[in-house]
């Protein structure tokens, strides 16, 4: 007998003859608390979230996912989806449930001809980018290669090459899904096109992805990318300048713009370790000439203390913040979206830069627009397309001492700069404690997304993430 936390968030037990002839009937594997791989399944990234499921199925193979999906629904337990557990809301793992881990499915395969590319849920950002590079081609993801490529893309997926080729799931083809009945179908946009929508945007809800298939892009293996770093007396005016340049920058071009204390980078002098800087980190998705020429007037702003962009391997320039993003550390997010970022915006958040609760805590605006802007609201269902930049609070420390220091400065900072927010939020930064927040955050796309949970998941199996509950619920 085992105890579990059922979908009421009662409890519940489960006979050991039925959790055998699960783990009897599995390719992968069947971790349980009392075994020894069982701590070493449920490490999430964020440190802060410590959970303990009954029981974590490490899928070996599709079947493995309807199986755990149809025993989770037999059996009434809570399930969670695990990719590869990087969201800050921790929501991979469940306390008591049944967790779906994809630790053990990550291949990526590459049809060079189409550049077509075959990812399994379980593949990092950096898995994508080792099997297409070397063909020459990138599919567009995020900035940090450890991150998981299925919770990024069914949240949106932004990064260095959204401006040119729109969000991850902007070059989503299509996706095989168990849904919660426990049937497999394809998504695609010409097959469960209200599904294909909804998983382009709207997480997690409607059943579990095995396999997504993209449309990828030529770049590199070189780019032009790299970092300008300015010291905090100057950001006033830096960032105002990084404003304008980004307005006026064509899609190839993408600036993120980050203010932090700096780390000990060799390229700095020492007297600025550990002092407040901005950053400007850039790439150009194109010629390497031309990209010179589209930043020159970037890498002209103000007097850096250093600026080191130059030629990269474009897998090598996605690894660039691994070091910083490393896992195990506590951290608490804190994200608005903005149409612009205004004078006063930009005021009031260098006012909280100076008082940063911990050297590893950081801001970032993350420039969007380009090719993703243009995408049209009701194509998908991600919400935030109108906006130029999306802002991260970023809090992160070591020590649990210091949680309520530091969850209290992001919370302030978000709240001071509430008024300057469209509204909408990117759901993949978002933390575990916003379930209030889906409504606006999805916008004009939330009763869609209601009546396609009420048709593909009513009795919501699905709801460890950003939940959207059918119309049944509340
Ligand atoms: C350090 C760091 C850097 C990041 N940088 C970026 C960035 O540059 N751009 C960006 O867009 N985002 C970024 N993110 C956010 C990231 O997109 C989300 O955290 C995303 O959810 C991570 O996906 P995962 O598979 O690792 O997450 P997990 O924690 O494993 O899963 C998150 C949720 O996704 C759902 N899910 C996962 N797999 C499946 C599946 N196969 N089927 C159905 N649902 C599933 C589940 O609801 C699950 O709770 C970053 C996150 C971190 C921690």
């Amino acid at each position: 007998m085992a105890d579990f936390t059922t979908l009421d968030g009662g409890s519940t037990t489960v006979d050991a003859m039925h959790l055998d002839s699960l783990s009897a009937a599995l390719d992968g594997e069947l971790h349980l608390p009392s075994g020894p791989s069982y701590d070493a399944a449920r490490v999430l990234w964020n440190a802060m979230i410590d959970r303990r499921p009954g029981a974590i199925v490490e899928c070996g193979s599709e079947a493995d996912v309807a199986r755990t999906v149809t025993f989770a629904r037999e059996h009434g337990l809570l399930l969670s989806i695990f990719g590869a557990g990087h969201n800050i809301a921790g929501n991979a793992m469940v306390d008591g449930g049944i967790v779906i881990s994809f630790r053990s499915m990550k291949n990526v395969t590459v049809d060079a001809d189409s550049a077509r590319v075959t990812v399994q849920p379980g593949a990092t950002l950096g898995d994508v980018d080792a099997a297409t590079q070397p063909h020459g081609l990138a599919v567009p993801t995020g900035i940090n290669s450890t991150t998981g490529i299925a919770g990024l893309t069914l949240g949106g997926g932004i990064g260095w090459l959204g401006r040119k080729h729109g969000l991850t799931i902007d070059n989503l083809l299509s996706a095989r899904v168990v849904t919660a009945d426990g049937r497999v179908v394809t998504a695609s946009a010409t097959e469960n096109e209200d599904l294909f929508w909804g998983l382009r945007g709207g997480g997690g809800n409607f059943g579990v992805v095995t396999s997504f298939e993209f449309q990828a892009h030529p770049l590199g293996p070189e780019v032009l990318a790299g970092l300008i770093v300015h010291s905090f007396s100057d950001a006033p005016s830096v960032l105002r300048a990084y404003r304008d340049f980004v307005a006026e920058a064509p899609d190839e071009v993408t600036v993120w713009c980050v203010m932090r204390k700096a780390p000990p980078l060799p390229f700095l002098p020492e007297e600025v370790h550990g002092t407040e800087v901005v950053v400007l980190a850039a790439m150009y998705a194109g010629d390497m000439s031309e990209g010179e020429a589209a930043l020159a007037p970037l890498r002209a702003i103000g007097t850096p203390i250093a600026d080191v962009i130059g030629p990269s391997p474009f897998a090598g320039w996605q690894q660039a913040f691994d070091p910083l993003l490393t896992p195990g550390e506590r951290n608490y997010w804190k994200t608005h979206d903005f149409d612009t970022v205004t004078d006063d915006l930009i005021d009031t958040v260098l006012e909280f830069v100076a008082a940063l609760p911990d050297p590893q805590s950081e801001v970032f605006f993350a420039h969007l627009g380009g090719a993703q802007g243009r995408v049209p609201d009701d194509a998908t269902a991600y919400q935030g397309r109108s906006a130029d930049f999306l802002m991260n609070v970023h809090g992160r420390w070591s020590d649990a001492d210091q949680d309520e220091g530091c969850i209290a400065w992001c919370r302030s900072l978000f709240a001071a700069t509430a008024p300057f927010a469209t509204g909408e939020a990117y759901v993949n930064f978002m933390t575990e404690e916003e379930g209030e927040r889906v409504t606006s955050a999805y916008g004009s796309s939330y009763e869609r997304l209601v009546a396609l949970k009420d048709k593909y998941d009513p009795g919501n199996l699905f709801r460890m993430n950003q939940n959207i509950a059918p119309s049944t619920v509340g």
